[in-house]
């Protein structure tokens, strides 16, 4: 054997083994990030014209760069919206990467491709979504609303001459995640904020859609409902926004990045009532559907609209719609073109363990929330903002400061112990710090909990 073919050999060894150890470690460390000056000077130059060599690199990386990240599967992760891949998802992420796979066009992705419409086939059915409704993985809610915006704003101009000099409106709530704000300035149009944190209501919007002058109404083509806000796990009144949308002739967007996985769950299914009406539907699976990062997916009830505002052409892609390569394209449906088969993992996972383990894993986050709203009301110092919902929690510790929430963090962070941050809470137009809990992840404990609330006294 080549010299150089050994130390390939030994390197994938390597990788493999430090893949291993990590998916099955059970106590993990949570890291913490570092100034960028104290990492280069941990690990001086990587980069450099002969290579430093795999070993030395991959030293470098185990012994600082690892521990300056924050396993977003750590079981006292409560932070932001956290994720617990599988071990089979993790493991076929490194499969996908091994087979090199080009997730655009059926032409060269089909098997990758066909893995991919099968867990996709799994997450349309339970949106209720009508016969006909498909979607694609994207890499992740961002690159889901988007799609599902440009789509919704060139179904918009093709409807009337007019509209197409018009620059367009959305309307969404203040609790709709921020990339729907952010997507909406990529694609150039304007959002109308209902002034609502809580659950947004028929009412709320029928009245802000009425309140619009004339030149603004015919500017209004969609509407941003969101299925588990991000902050606080509130679901819009999905069946009441479904119907003005139908009556008004509104696009109807549902952002359910992170409350999606929960359609899963019979416990709370029906608080998604309404969401088999929307025109698209953005769920992240790197989210509470166990996936590896980055995998998000938008569905559409009518396909055929996303192509006809995302199909690319360019004469070296013609080939790719050739006879010999009829099939699903991905890239059709969404705004990248080369991609990754980023549903692969989620498939396999799906395949080994069966929908019904998802359905108690999420199920189990739920669960747990529950139990930490018991464990906050048993103890005097520390309150709930607002009953838990889908699986975040809202609580304060009474007689605290922002700061001092800033502070128990860190410090919490510092020690390793847990990653819990401060949030604020809106009521009217006082904003409220508060702390906050998210549960994805069914190997947190109730000790786990009860330790974090202790830590707070
Ligand atoms: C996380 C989240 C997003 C953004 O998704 P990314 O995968 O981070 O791009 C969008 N909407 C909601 C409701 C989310 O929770």
């Amino acid at each position: 054997m080549h010299k150089i073919d050994i130390e390939l050999v030994e390197m994938t060894m390597d990788v493999m083994k430090y893949a291993i150890d990590r998916i099955s470690a059970t106590n993990r460390k949570i890291g913490k990030p570092r100034k960028f000056e104290e990492l280069k000077a941990l690990v001086g130059d990587t980069i450099t014209e002969k290579g430093i060599g795999g070993e030395v690199a991959f030293n470098l990386w185990k012994k600082h760069l690892m521990h300056a990240n924050v396993p977003v599967d750590h079981p006292r992760n409560l932070a932001f919206v956290p994720a617990s891949p599988t071990r089979a998802a993790i493991m076929f992420d490194l499969v996908t990467s091994a087979s090199s796979i080009h997730g655009a066009y059926w032409m060269e992705g089909a098997g990758g491709i066909f893995c991919e419409n099968e867990a996709m086939a799994w997450m349309v059915s339970l949106t209720g979504l009508p016969e006909g409704a498909f979607g694609v993985f994207t890499s992740g809610g961002t690159a889901a609303n988007l799609s599902a915006i440009v789509t919704a704003r060139e179904h918009w101009r093709d409807l009337h001459e007019q509209n197409k000099s018009e620059k367009g409106i959305i309307i969404t709530s203040i609790g709709a995640h921020s990339s729907v704000k952010a997507m909406a300035k990529v694609v150039d149009v304007d959002v109308l904020l209902v002034e609502t944190e809580d659950k947004l209501e028929a009412q709320a919007l029928q009245q802000t859609i009425d309140s619009l002058p004339e030149n603004q109404r015919k500017r209004l083509f969609a509407v941003v409902g969101t299925g588990g806000t991000t902050n606080a796990g509130i679901i819009d009144d999905l069946s009441g926004i479904a119907a003005i949308c139908e009556k008004e002739q509104l696009w109807f967007h549902i952002d359910a990045a992170y409350g999606g996985g929960a359609l899963v769950a019979d416990s709370v299914r029906h608080l998604f009532h309404g969401i088999e009406k929307a025109d698209s539907i953005t769920i992240d699976p790197h989210k509470w559907l166990f996936s590896p990062y980055d995998c998000g997916a938008v569905i559409y009830k009518q396909p055929e609209l996303a192509k006809k505002a995302h199909s690319q052409d360019g004469s070296y892609l013609d080939i790719f719609k050739d006879e010999g390569a009829q099939g699903f394209n991905p890239t059709d449906y969404q705004i990248q073109l080369t991609r990754r088969v980023r549903g692969l993992p989620l498939w396999f996972s799906l395949a080994m363990h069966g929908t019904d383990r998802y359905k108690e894993a999420v199920e189990r986050g739920l669960e747990l929330a529950q139990i930490a709203g018991k464990l906050i009301e048993d103890r005097p110092y520390v309150e709930l903002v607002r009953e838990p919902s889908l699986s975040c929690v809202l609580y304060r510790r009474i007689g605290w400061t922002p700061e001092d929430y800033t502070h128990w963090t860190y410090e919490n962070h510092r020690k390793g112990f847990a990653l819990v941050t401060p949030t604020k809470w809106r009521i009217g137009n006082t904003f409220e710090t508060v702390s906050r809990f998210c549960f994805i992840n069914p190997d947190t404990t109730e000790h786990d909990i009860a330790m974090i609330l202790d830590s707070m006294v």
